[in-house]
């Protein structure tokens, strides 16, 4: 069923406070197969929750609406919703009781502000607030059904939970699936042309979703019951993944690059330190973000000054003289000196220039050498990334866990099944 949102707030018009009632009630929804066409916002006056009730009613066969359902005189939504409805608002006996009991309970007496939300517009049906005293209702507007639900949030999700979302049960109009597609180092429209057809040969639509530096490709498909949406989504998941290939497609749903490097790492048997520069600890961060980090993860060093990288790694201070701090030559010997110094398989370095000082036309700011030491060779990638400061240290610690998980793939691809690392 095609629904509609109202997010009721004079706190949301105003820009004082985002919406989060909304997203939440569209994925819960469309969790139950309903698709949501419209979230709409409006301030906590009569005229304008009115306006948008009728404009709704009129288009959708459902509307669920949050938000100035308390005891204040800026909560208007009852008066407003009675309007539109044409009923007038009764005072529902059982929920002043209610009311009154949980006001008992903290000390506290009945006032004609709290007694005002057990008014209810007559013919609606009580849905009660199991964390709160506002009950919610719901009423027929036209041909359309409403829901009216408190806007604090836990109040509201538990209303729809255990009221809403059942009676407006799960799709008949057929369902939805999606498989999102985690994504790393291809470029939103290269992707997009590299997925070109997909969507007509399996019957499904594609959605992107850009979370600097990563980018959700999401795969949905749409069916006459959920198997068969769950079907015609991995079957037209599984071909996007053929497409964009194993380094660009890093996982699923809600993966992590550092925890899928981390099970990669652990699966394999190896383990890994890191030398990090411009990054500045943040890749020791994304693998430590994930529990179980020290099944692979040996340690690392920060090493921001010259010295450092000479007494700690072993970087040579003719290396550092002749070629500066970020250089290939530099990135290689920090990453051999880690791999030594902590006695593991693999040492991952990283050094560049993050800005926004400290470019030259040489060595723009965002150059990044990024070296991998493992048993008998150093591999090195010279990057020059775009952004800010933060974008750059983001984007190369990306891009150096995607290097760590590229050249493991490879590396067991090229072996025959005895997964261990000796080269
Ligand atoms: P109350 O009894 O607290 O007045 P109410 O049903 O009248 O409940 P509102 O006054 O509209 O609810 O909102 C109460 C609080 O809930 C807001 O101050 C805000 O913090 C939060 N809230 C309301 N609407 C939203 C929304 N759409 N997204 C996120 N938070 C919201
Ligand atoms: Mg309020």
């Amino acid at each position: 069923m095609k629904i509609a949102v109202l997010c009721i707030g004079t706190e949301l018009t105003r820009g004082e406070l985002v919406d989060t009632n909304g997203p939440w009630l569209a994925r819960a929804l469309g969790d139950q197969g309903h698709t949501v066409d419209e979230i709409v916002s409006v301030p906590d006056e009569p005229a304008p929750i009115a306006l948008a009730l009728r404009h709704l009613a009129g288009r959708f066969p459902a509307i669920v609406a949050t938000g100035g359902l308390g005891p204040t005189t800026d909560d208007v939504t009852r008066d407003a919703v009675a309007e539109v409805a044409r009923v007038p608002l009764e005072r529902d006996p059982d929920q002043l009781e209610a009311i009154r009991r949980r006001l008992a309970a903290r000390g506290r007496s009945l006032t004609e502000s709290n007694a005002r939300q057990a008014d209810i517009p007559r013919g609606a049906c009580v849905l009660p607030n199991a964390h709160g005293t506002a009950p919610g209702f719901s009423v027929s507007i036209g041909a359309s059904r409403a829901f009216f639900l408190p806007g604090v949030p836990r109040e509201m999700r538990a209303m729809f939970t255990a009221h809403a979302g059942p009676a407006l049960g799960t799709a008949q109009d057929g369902a939805t699936d999606q498989v999102v597609l985690r994504t790393w180092g291809m470029p939103e429209s290269a992707v997009c042309d590299a997925l070109g057809g997909l969507e007509a040969a399996h019957g499904v639509t594609l959605a992107y979703q850009v979370h600097m530096p990563d980018l959700d490709v999401k795969v949905r498909a749409r069916a006459g019951t959920c198997a068969e949406a769950s079907v015609r989504a991995r079957t037209a998941a599984d071909e996007a993944r053929r497409r964009l290939g194993p380094h660009v497609v890093f996982g699923e749903g809600q993966d992590e690059l550092g925890a899928v490097v981390g099970s990669l790492l652990v699966e394999r048997g190896l383990s890994l330190a890191l030398a990090e520069s411009c990054t500045g600890g943040l890749v020791a961060t994304m693998l430590t973000d994930h529990p179980g980090a020290s099944r692979f993860f040996a340690g690392g060093v920060v090493s921001y000054a010259n010295e450092v990288k000479h007494r700690l790694l072993g970087v040579a201070r003719e290396e550092l003289e002749q070629w500066g701090a970020v250089s290939e030559r530099v990135a290689r010997a920090m990453a051999e000196g880690a791999r030594r110094r902590f006695a593991v398989d693999l040492a991952l370095a990283l050094t560049g220039i993050a800005g926004p000082e400290g470019g030259s036309e040489e060595k723009p700011v965002g150059l990044v050498y990024i070296a991998l030491a493992g048993a008998g060779s150093v591999d090195c990638e010279r990057h020059v990334f775009p952004g800010n400061r933060s974008e750059v240290r983001l984007r190369a610690a990306y891009a150096g866990l995607a290097q760590v998980r590229r050249t493991v793939l490879e590396h067991s691809a090229g072996t025959t099944g005895d997964a261990h690392h000796e080269s």
